[in-house]
């Protein structure tokens, strides 16, 4: 009856015929990787009563959510914020007992470019005619398919890298900087080496005001919090240590090894970042596109200095803690009573910079600074089993890469927040991915 539900009916027949291992040993579905996509999934499948059985590579779950405890207080070396309007992972929040806490860090921004500080409403002057202008060719493009757009105009826009499309605007100067600074951290790679589109679907939709920002929440006590309680859901069935390497399609099912293991499966729910992924042996007969997008799709680098202070310096003077620089560092925010963290995307991603150097910048604008009493940094493009931070249109790959994995091979299913569609790059994008997989590997 319960693989009736699933749509597996028949498979444990076949997979009799094919010397399968006895099906209690074998689980009806394997999941690779317990990050949040690949516990989601396993969560929503045992809920319906599937044997499923997750398998992580590392020795840590959760991937990329890492929180740490620095000086008492739970920080974000991963995934830190969740949005307004990120409801399902919200949703998965609260069903799991666990609160959000709103983030609010008063006071003012701090814009540091070329040696001055600029207000935000100068910020805002400055882009005001650029953002005009990127939201006319925005709004040129065709309402239904920004998720996988096609048409002629998305493919040209595509096809050019920020660079060129900056360029082409004529833009210059410290808001040059400015708009650079802000695709590299939000995205991941140098501007020279994303789609034009980036910039036009984030500053189109973000308007050119920086300090409107929407609600945004953390997990209370941190968002491992999140990942421990659905591997509490999943108590036996989650196995660390065990390093796919090749996942192949024998018979009617798959034969997944690693290590000297091996373990066979009705169905394979692969929740790895593609950068592993394509380190992978895969035998299940990707098709053309789908090879195409695991072994091309671009990927951020981006990279977390995290931090407690001797005091939070940067209150007294009135600022939240959120500056962006072309100096020392690129981002930063406050986070609890005296946490700071630098953010870094592109190549500065994988060389950061001491907390010691981002605090120089700071002091030079603002004045005054504090000693750092802990200190951690994860630069995720050199992190083993991420090799990168998320995944970053490159030209030409919005048109040709997304929504190519949100389709299974056989009994294959891709997860991740790179098959999360409007939420890629996000934890709403890996919880939505294990939640769609769930439901499909539910209808079979
Ligand atoms: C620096 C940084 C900041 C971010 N900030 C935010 C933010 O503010 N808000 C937000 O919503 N999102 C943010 N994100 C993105 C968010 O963290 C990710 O989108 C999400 O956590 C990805 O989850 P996932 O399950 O798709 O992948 P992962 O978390 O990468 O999980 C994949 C798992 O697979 C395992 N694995 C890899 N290879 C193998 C193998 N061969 N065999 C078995 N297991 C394997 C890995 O160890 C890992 O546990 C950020 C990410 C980073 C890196």
């Amino acid at each position: 009856m319960r693989r009736r539900q699933l749509g597996l009916v028949g498979l444990g027949v076949l997979a009799g015929c094919q010397g399968w291992r006895a099906a209690e040993v074998n689980p009806d579905v394997v999941v690779v990787g317990a990050g949040l996509a690949g516990l989601t999934a396993a969560y929503n499948l045992a809920q319906r009563g599937v044997r499923v059985r997750v398998l992580e590579g590392s020795d840590r779950l959760g991937g990329r959510v890492w929180t740490q405890a620095q000086g008492g207080q739970p920080v974000e070396l991963g995934g830190e914020f969740i949005d307004g309007e990120h409801r399902q992972v919200q949703q998965l929040v609260r069903a799991l007992g666990l609160s959000l806490v709103p983030v609010q860090t008063p006071g003012r921004m701090g814009f540091f470019f070329g040696g001055q500080q600029y207000t935000a409403a100068q910020v805002t002057e400055q882009v005001r005619p650029i953002w005009q202008r990127v939201r006319r060719d925005y709004q040129r493009l065709p309402e239904r398919e920004r998720d996988f757009p096609q048409d002629a105009l998305t493919r040209q826009l595509d096809r050019a890298s920020i660079t060129d499309y900056l360029d082409r605007l004529g833009v210059r100067g410290w808001v040059r900087r400015y708009l650079e600074i802000q695709c590299q951290t939000e995205f991941g790679l140098e501007v020279g080496n994303q789609s034009a589109l980036n910039l036009i679907f984030w500053l189109a939709e973000a308007g050119a005001e920086p300090e409107e920002e929407a609600p945004r929440y953390r997990i209370a006590g941190g968002n491992s919090r999140l990942i421990n309680r659905l591997a509490a859901k999943l108590t036996g069935q989650i196995e660390v240590n065990w390093q796919v390497e090749a996942v192949r399609a024998v018979g009617q099912g798959y034969r997944l090894s690693g290590g000297g293991k091996e373990l066979r499966a009705q169905a394979v729910v692969l929740a790895v970042p593609l950068t592993r992924l394509r380190r992978m042996e895969l035998g299940i007969g990707l098709s053309p596109a789908q090879q195409r997008a695991v072994h091309t799709w671009g990927y951020g680098t981006n990279g977390k200095v995290v931090m407690q202070t001797g005091r939070a310096f940067w209150r007294t003077q009135g600022y939240s803690g959120e500056t962006i620089t072309d100096g020392g560092y690129q981002y930063s925010w406050a986070h609890g009573e005296r946490g700071l963290t630098f953010f870094l995307g592109g190549q500065a991603g994988l060389q950061l910079p001491t907390g010691q150097v981002g605090l120089a910048v700071m002091q030079k604008y603002m004045g005054s600074t504090a000693p750092i009493t802990a200190e951690t940094q994860v630069a995720w493009g050199r992190e083993p089993w991420a090799l990168g931070s998320y995944t970053c249109f490159q030209p030409g790959q919005w048109t040709t890469l997304a929504g190519a994995l949100t389709q299974p091979v056989g009994r294959v299913w891709f997860a991740g927040e790179h098959t999360g569609g409007e939420w890629q790059g996000y934890m709403e994008g890996a919880v939505r991915s294990g939640q769609r997989v769930a439901q499909a590997l539910g209808r079979g």
